[in-house]
């Protein structure tokens, strides 16, 4: 499904343009707008990074992703969501978060990171289901049961090959943004019936998801 729109038809160019035009537009005090569910961008099989972009020009890329992520505010950023099918993602989660928030959901601080063409597979079987939501899917959020323990792997912007372990919510972030470069959106995964619009999360906004599963029937 998500191999029916070919990433191909960017030429290098072209990708090296739309790139460059976010970077220039982040130099000129704005930022590049994150797209939303319906931009046939965000349904693409995304282009393997081969160093399409020139080393300056990545770098200066990924710092543009790196400050939208923040000013969304988000805990990552995938390419495709500024509209550019790339397999680039930026990867950031220092928040405060409520203890008993941090131990439900295995939350622990993540460092920065840039990955390029990351993948990942499941590690045993133990899975965790919460809510989570997208910068390009405004205003709601689903439950989405994952992999609690995986390795990721991925090149890092200066070309080293690397392999990590993640569990918990490092995991589902590392895994909702390999997604992204994949065309994939949680909601292809989401528990349906718990599509919740934030007006609404208030209800639900606690550690777990025992009683929203409960009440809502998923
Ligand atoms: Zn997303």
């Amino acid at each position: 499904m998500s191999e029916t729109l070919p990433a191909d038809t960017y030429s290098d160019d072209r990708l090296v343009e739309i790139a460059a035009s976010f970077v220039d537009a982040h130099a000129a005090g704005t930022l590049p707008p994150i797209v939303q569910l319906g931009h046939p961008v965000l349904r693409m099989e995304g282009l393997e990074y081969t160093g399409q972009l020139g080393d300056a020009l990545l770098v200066e890329l990924l710092a543009t992703m790196r400050a939208v992520m923040h000013d969304a505010p988000g805990v990552g950023l995938a390419a495709p969501q500024l509209g550019l099918p790339l397999r680039l993602a930026v990867l950031e989660d220092l928040y405060a978060t409520d203890a008993v928030v941090a131990e439900t959901r295995e939350r622990l601080p993540l460092e920065y990171f840039a990955a390029v063409n990351p993948s990942y597979t499941a590690v045993g079987t133990r899975t965790a289901s919460f809510f989570e939501g997208c910068l390009s899917f405004n205003g709601y959020q689903a439950v989405v049961t994952r992999p609690a323990d995986i390795t990721g792997t991925y090149t890092s912007p200066e070309g080293l090959v690397v392999e990590r372990q993640f569990a918990g919510w490092q995991a589902r972030i590392f895994q909702h943004e390999t997604d992204h470069l994949g065309g994939m959106l949680y909601i292809d995964k989401a528990k349906t019936r718990s599509l919740c619009s934030n007006s609404e999360y208030h209800r639900w906004a606690e550690p777990g998801i025992e009683r929203a599963a409960e009440i809502l029937g998923f």
